[in-house]
């Protein structure tokens, strides 16, 4: 992150603080929920495998600059899996660059091979070790690290979704994380539980062990990309939700937070870590505040 992008940041977080703003700051499009994978987990895949135009796409990101979102997500279904008019996903983060965007991260299975250098984040899904991840998100394991060995650059940072099939894997994405030259980071989130994958979610003995072998790994030098003084919160359910300075573009519609909004009684079980680390630094938590620049800063 340059000096200029952390200090536009910052103000807009002292801002946020002290006056109880609700502006948002970070965004996240849509670019099509198509995708080459059937995850276990998932419920947001092929419901309409529609690739958004570019002119819309365009449009939308223009809408989200103008609301004053400066931090932005490329999010699909399978994001590699979109092109039109001529572009590609590698042009879509160049122009939101050009645009203004201070941070531009994308969302990926790690299927496609990964050449996207200008992004800040590749945030790729990587959900344990060979045998868990392939229950979960079929024989995709040896491809993706393939994948990873052969990308462009070293701005990969794995997104784990922690559930009652790879709760005991944590250890292996983490050493991953650590040993893979292109890999930064990694992020995890408990699993968020939709109707249809209900079975799949953790208790909070569950979560608390799941916390505590994170941190663990923390201590003994692993790249996390999270904020342990969140952990306390993810573990009782008690963050407040939904993150008001979050919102989700997808095909023209816009939702506070994320498209999950509309799901009776969801945002009680949310996972995501980033809604409990974003809505108590916004609400002026010292020690997410303190850590929350200490991880930034390392990793971006
Ligand atoms: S890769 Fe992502 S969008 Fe595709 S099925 Fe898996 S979780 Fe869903
Ligand atoms: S479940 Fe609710 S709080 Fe969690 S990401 Fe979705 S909308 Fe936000």
């Amino acid at each position: 992150m340059t000096p200029s992008s952390f200090f536009s940041l910052a103000r807009f977080g002292i801002r946020t603080i002290l006056f109880r703003k609700k502006d948002p700051i970070l965004g996240t499009i849509i670019l099509t929920d198509k995708c080459n994978l059937k995850c276990r987990h998932c419920s947001v895949n092929n419901i309409t495998a529609v690739i958004y135009p570019y002119a819309q796409i365009r449009e939308e990101m223009r809408q989200l600059y103008g609301m004053g979102i400066r931090i932005l997500f490329f999010c699909g279904g399978e994001t590699f899996l979109w092109e039109d008019a001529g572009k590609c996903l590698r042009d879509l983060v160049v122009e939101a660059k050009e645009m203004g965007f201070l941070i531009v991260n994308v969302v990926t299975n790690g299927t496609f091979p990964i050449d996207l250098p200008e992004a800040d984040l590749i945030l790729l899904s990587l959900d344990g070790d060979r045998e868990a991840h392939n229950r979960i998100r079929g024989d995709t394991y040896d491809a993706i690290m393939e994948n990873i060995q052969n990308a462009s650059a070293d701005n990969i940072c794995f997104y784990m979704a922690i559930n009652q099939i790879n709760r005991h894997a944590i250890r292996d994405v983490c050493r991953a994380a650590k040993q893979l030259p292109n890999v930064r980071a990694v992020s995890f989130n408990f699993h968020t539980p939709y109707p249809d994958t209900a079975e799949l979610a953790l208790s909070p003995a569950e979560k608390a062990e799941c916390c505590g072998v994170i941190e663990e790994q923390m201590r003994e030098g692993a790249p996390v990309f999270n904020l342990k003084s969140a952990f306390p919160y993810l573990i009782r359910g008690t963050f407040p939700t939904p993150c008001e300075q979050c919102v989700v573009m997808e095909n023209g519609n816009l939702s506070i937070c994320g498209r999950c909004i509309d799901v009776p009684g969801l945002c009680d079980q949310c996972g995501y870590f980033f809604v409990a680390e974003y809505t108590l630094l916004f609400r002026g938590n010292v020690k997410i505040i303190f850590e929350m620049l200490r991880t930034y800063l390392k990793y971006i």
